[in-house]
Formats: C-alpha cells, sequence, structure tokens
C-alpha cells in the first residue's frame, strides 16, 4: 500500500493542448510547496494573518526555484479537511500547455512533493474515509464511460446508491449477529432469544432478496457500460446495408465506419437509448465460389459466433427460399430479432406466412430503403439487451448495477446467506451461527472495502489515470 503521509503531485488534466491545464498537490507539505513557488499578484488575496486562506483562488505567478517566472497562473489552497483526499490540497490552473505543465510540476517535485500513482488522489479519499469503494470505482466507471447510459449509472453510484443498498444488508446482518451474540452471552435465559424462524424469515427477507435483486441488475450494469454488439445477418439482398444505413441515420453514429476487409464486415458504434451498440454488417454471408471471398464469409460466421444479438433480415415481399433458413437455423440458440424487411412491397397474406415460420422470435417490420419501422427496430434492440430472458423489467429505473468485482462478492455472500440458513435449520449451537453470519457479513463488506485486501485496491486503483 502507498504511504499516505507524504506530498503527492500530478498533472490532472489530459495530455495535449489545452485552454488552462491543472497540476494538482495533497499532503501535509502542499501549503509550503505553494508558498516556494507561487508569487501572489497581491499577497492580500491569499495570505491572512501570514497564513494561506482555505479555499480562496489567486492570481500571480508561478516560478521555478530561481525566481524564473514559469506561467501566469491562478492558484488555490484548500486546508484539510473539507477537500477531495481529505488532506491538505493545491490546484494550480496554468496555461494548458502540456511543456509549461511538466515544468510546473518538475518544480513541484523538485521542492519535496513525490510523483503521484494514478488514482492516489482518489485512493487517498478512499482510505481517508470520505468515500467508500464503490464510489471510488465510479469515479473511473464516469472518467470511461462511453453513453449517457454510463454516465447515468455511474453519478448514481457517485452519489451513494449502491452504498446504501449494501448497507441495508449490512445493517440487518449486524442486527442479527446482535442476537446471536446475546443468546451465546446468556445461554440459560428464560426468555428465548433465538427464535430460528424469525431469524430465517429476516434473512430470506432483508438479506436473501436484496442480494437476489442486485445480482439480477449486475448483467444489466454490465451492457450499460461496456454495450453489446449485434450482426445484421441475411441472405444478399435482403436489405441488410439498407438497414444498417437507416439505423445510422436514426442514432447518431459514435464512431466512422471501420470497414473490416471491405469484403467481409463493417462495424460501425451505435447509441441505442444510451447502451452502445456495436453493428456489425455481414455482408459477406453468401454463397461463394471465390476463394478470397470464402475468407470474408468465415470471417464474418466468427462474428457471427460472437454476436450478443442478431438481427436476422428477410426479404418480406419474397417467399422464404431455402437459403433464408438454412442461415436461421445456423443461429442456433443466439439471442435475435427477425426484421421483415421490404414491407412496403410485401403482399399480406405472403407477410403472415413469413411471420409465422418465425413464431417463436421477436419480430419488427421495416421498409428500410424508405426508413420505416427502424424506430420500431431500435425499441427492440433496446428491450431485447436490456430484458434478456425477459426475468427482469426494463422499465425498472436502473440506477444501480453491480459491477463483475461486485457480482462476484455478491454470489459469494449469497452463498454464505444460504449456508448460514441451513445452520439455522438443523438447529445448531449460537456459537455456529455467529460464525456463518460474521463470514456472510465480511464477505459483503468487501463491496465497500472495508475489507478488501490491499492488492485488490492497488489494481482496482491503476486503472485511474494520473491526477484522478
Ligand atoms: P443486402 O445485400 O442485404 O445488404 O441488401 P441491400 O441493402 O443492398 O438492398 C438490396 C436491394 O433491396 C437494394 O436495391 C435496396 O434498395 C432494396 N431494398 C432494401 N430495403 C428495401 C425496402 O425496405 N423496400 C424496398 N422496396 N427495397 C428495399
Amino acid at each position: 500500500m502507498i504511504a499516505t503521509n507524504d506530498t503527492i503531485a500530478a498533472i490532472a488534466t489530459a495530455p495535449g493542448v489545452g485552454g488552462i491545464g491543472i497540476v494538482r498537490i495533497s499532503g501535509s507539505g502542499s501549503a509550503a510547496v505553494l508558498r516556494s513557488l507561487f508569487v501572489p499578484h497581491r499577497a492580500k488575496s491569499i495570505l491572512k494573518n501570514g497564513s494561506l486562506q482555505s479555499h480562496k483562488l489567486c492570481y500571480g505567478t508561478l516560478t521555478d526555484r530561481d525566481g524564473v517566472v514559469l506561467d501566469e497562473v491562478m492558484a488555490v489552497y484548500m486546508r484539510a479537511p473539507h477537500t477531495y483526499t481529505r488532506e491538505d490540497v493545491v490546484e494550480v490552473q496554468c496555461h494548458g500547455s502540456y511543456l509549461v505543465l511538466q515544468a510546473v510540476l518538475a518544480e513541484i517535485l523538485a521542492v519535496g512533493a513525490r510523483a503521484a500513482e494514478p488514482g492516489e488522489f482518489t485512493k487517498r479519499a478512499f482510505l481517508a474515509g470520505r468515500i467508500d469503494l464503490t464510489r471510488a470505482e465510479a469515479v473511473i466507471d464516469l472518467l470511461q464511460a462511453r453513453t449517457m447510459g454510463g454516465v447515468q449509472l455511474a453519478v448514481g453510484q457517485l452519489q451513494g446508491e449502491l452504498y446504501e443498498r449494501i448497507a441495508g444488508i449490512r445493517d440487518a446482518l449486524v442486527e442479527l449477529l446482535a442476537i446471536v451474540e446475546l443468546a451465546i452471552d446468556f445461554p440459560d435465559d428464560d426468555v428465548d432469544i433465538l427464535v430460528p424462524n424469525h431469524l430465517l424469515e429476516q434473512l430470506r427477507d432483508r438479506v436473501e432478496r436484496p442480494l437476489k435483486g442486485l445480482l439480477a441488475q449486475a448483467d444489466r450494469g454490465k451492457v450499460i457500460r461496456e454495450g453489446v454488439s449485434a450482426v445484421i445477418a441475411g441472405r444478399p439482398n435482403v436489405g441488410k446495408s439498407s438497414l444498417l444505413n437507416q439505423l445510422l441515420q436514426e442514432e447518431r453514429a459514435l464512431v466512422t465506419a471501420i470497414p473490416g476487409t471491405t469484403r467481409d464486415t463493417i462495424e460501425e458504434l451505435i447509441s441505442v437509448r444510451g447502451i452502445p451498440v456495436c453493428l456489425v454488417d455481414t455482408a459477406g454471408i453468401r454463397e461463394h465460389e471465390d476463394l478470397v471471398e470464402e475468407l470474408g464469409i468465415e470471417r464474418a460466421r466468427e462474428k457471427l459466433r460472437q454476436a450478443d444479438l442478431v438481427l436476422f433480415v428477410v426479404d418480406a415481399s419474397q417467399e422464404l427460399s431455402k437459403l433464408d433458413l438454412r442461415l436461421y437455423r445456423s443461429l442456433g440458440d443466439r439471442q435475435r430479432i427477425v426484421v421483415l424487411n421490404k414491407m412496403d412491397i410485401a403482399d399480406t397474406e405472403r407477410l403472415e406466412k413469413i411471420s409465422q415460420k418465425f413464431f417463436e422470435a421477436r419480430q419488427v417490420r421495416t421498409a428500410a430503403s424508405v426508413g420505416l419501422g427502424t424506430e420500431d427496430l431500435l425499441d427492440a434492440i433496446y428491450q431485447t439487451i436490456l430484458a434478456g430472458d425477459g426475468d427482469t423489467d426494463i422499465h425498472d429505473e436502473i440506477s444501480c448495477a453491480p459491477n463483475i468485482r461486485h457480482k462476484m462478492i455478491l454470489e459469494k455472500t449469497l452463498s454464505a446467506c444460504r449456508q448460514l440458513q441451513q445452520t439455522l435449520l438443523s438447529g445448531e449451537a449460537a456459537d455456529l451461527l455467529a460464525v456463518d453470519l460474521q463470514a456472510t457479513l465480511d464477505h459483503l463488506s468487501d463491496i465497500v472495502g472495508l475489507t478488501t485486501p490491499d492488492d485488490v485496491l492497488d489494481l482496482l486503483f491503476s486503472r485511474f489515470c494520473l491526477g484522478k
């Protein structure tokens, strides 16, 4: 673990040229560093009775140790504990030249600060108890979010939504532990302190159910943070490329076209109602003699195998062909939406027959070349990727979604909770119950960082950028 009694510094803004660039310092030596390098334009604006005023932005120059001016800056000293790290913090706003920022940082390091590790400011905030681990993780998620859905999730977590739900479960476990410990301390008491049915009920309602609820939301969190890939498949000329173009027009494309190798697949990243969706057009999946084309087909099939979702397009204006059916069968158990395209020229009777063929699948009717039905298709994509097997309600507010680290801990906690129920049911002695309860509590405490091992913390904070 990094020592927390030294003073650290880093450039807090992204590399490159910008309007302003910020160097941040944290630790008990922050004020001394500022005093040795910063010359205020008017001393009175930052000094009061000889000491630095807290939370006051001040204009002046930043010099090197020989007094040579490096930049005109705005500086602020923030006295502990009302700061990001709960330590003394200084921020110096320079002009946004990376050369200037590096020179300023070099001087700060030369007068006694140490270069901060990635994420060290946030780690100090965590170690000082200002934020729990879920909030620290939310900071990373916020910085790395790819869509507004991801941003909303990170902000909710930063505001403690996940923390509060974990705290509720912990409180229940602590209460139960108190009852069991009372029963251990007063074994001969006339009043029966341990009522197994009451404990079981409490465990089910206040521990097991909320744990399951959080686990159910974990997969949706992954989808919102990381997105999914959707492959557009179907035989030639059914309208796959037209559909891709329509979807790109409807939803802002996040990235410009990345042609695979021109002849196989094209990928575009779009945001479907706030969820990143990588759309893959497998124009290459067709029966063909050409060897080069064959390679493209193999790559397209690979994409199909890796896809989270398949948009299977058929031409609703024609009878289904053998190729349509063969391709459809090759989807196996992939999650899919069947797109009945060319609705504008389809006749009703044939349409119904085609629709019946795919009766078990979610279907959407479109006319891609004239832009009809794409909104419905976007809705269907959103619902399919969020609802999965349909056991979660997509209209639930997704204000909190555990990440993979939380999910693993929640699963461990749930199995510890089940072990505890077994112990209760088999009428074991109170001290055994206490051991199981403590184990369940310890597992859960890992999420908020109360019992998290140092190496896990180091790994977690190393995902941050410098200066955060
Ligand atoms: P792909 O080979 O599956 O990618 O199909 P394309 O998108 O290249 O479309 C093949 C042909 O069908 C083109 O001439 C399109 O203009 C036409 N097409 C695509 N979608 C529709 C549609 O909804 N209605 C009609 N009438 N024609 C369409």
